[in-house]
């Protein structure tokens, strides 16, 4: 296998779960020496030592919270310094909040604009400096189907995602002519931790299951590595060309006017 990644430096936020595991995952056997965030240390410690174990690729293991700004800039400082430099930034720390909008509970709108957008921007403006700097780097932003259409009952979800991809739009435009770019993925239902435990507030979580498969063109549910390969080919030098785009990873199903 030639590795796509070989020499560079990635920081992966949200990496203790899902989606942000799996990019972690395909990032070290592709040769890319890695720095491992999330909200709680102790899965990012776990991932980081069997990964170095299992690819020789240096993995520093980060504990912060993506809305803490502070905190961000000084865990993005220890990772510049330990790597040496920082090649890609994928921003995947999430949360799913989900409300009918006339019963939002207090705090559910500052959490979900804080940690699915503002918690991405405190990462990009940690590491755009040193990147600039450089004259090189690559971020990938997972956003979701719903900036792009809409189910209802899932507010305001759908509102932070529309904003990442602005984001990923305006950034990416903002510095294309000092060697950085910036785009997003767009994953629709991926069977990851947050999926199950959705699947398990339903009624019926087995039904629900089969019903999500059973929307999908392709009738079955995403897996992490199917996003983590779109990632990677993002991440790497062969998307050169590509900048402030996103990718929909849905299985199609965006694409269907009636299910
Ligand atoms: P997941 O399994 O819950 O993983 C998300 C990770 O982000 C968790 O490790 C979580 O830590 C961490 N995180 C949450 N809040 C954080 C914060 N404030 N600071 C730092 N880390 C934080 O979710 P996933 O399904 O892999 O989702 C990953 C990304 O893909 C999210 O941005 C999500 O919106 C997006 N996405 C997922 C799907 C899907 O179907 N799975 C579809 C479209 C888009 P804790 O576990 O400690 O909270």
């Amino acid at each position: 296998m030639q590795p796509r990644l070989q020499h560079k430096t990635a920081l992966i936020t949200g990496a203790g779960s899902g989606i942000g595991s799996a990019i972690a995952e395909l990032f070290a056997r592709h040769g890319a020496d890695l720095a491992l965030l999330d909200l709680e240390p102790d899965a990012v410690e776990r991932l980081a030592g069997r990964l170095q174990a299992s690819t020789g690729q240096r993995c520093l293991p980060l504990q912060a919270d993506v809305t803490d700004a502070a905190m961000v800039n000084a865990r993005f400082a220890r990772a510049i310094d330990a790597l040496g430099r920082l090649d890609i930034l994928v921003n995947c720390a999430g949360i799913n909040v989900f409300r009918d909008p006339l019963e939002l509970q207090a705090g559910d709108w500052e959490r979900c604009l804080d940690v699915n957008l503002r918690g991405a921007w405190h990462c990009i403006s940690a590491a755009l400096p040193s990147m600039l700097a450089a004259g090189y780097g690559h971020v990938v932003n997972i956003a979701s189907v719903h900036g792009h259409k809409i189910i209802p009952g899932s507010f305001p979800y759908p509102v932070a995602k529309h904003g990442l991809i602005g984001l990923t739009r305006s950034l990416g435009i903002e510095y294309a002519g000092r060697g950085i770019r910036v785009n997003s993925i767009s994953p629709g239902l991926i069977l990851t931790p947050a999926a199950e435990r959705y699947f398990d507030s339903c009624a019926d979580p087995a039904a629900e299951r089969l019903r999500q498969a059973e929307l999908l063109p392709c009738k079955r549910i995403g897996e992490p590595s199917e996003v983590a390969y779109a990632a990677l080919f993002l991440a790497s030098d062969e998307a050169r060309f590509i900048n402030a785009t996103d990718l929909l990873i849905d299985g199609g199903r965006s694409q269907l006017y009636h299910a």
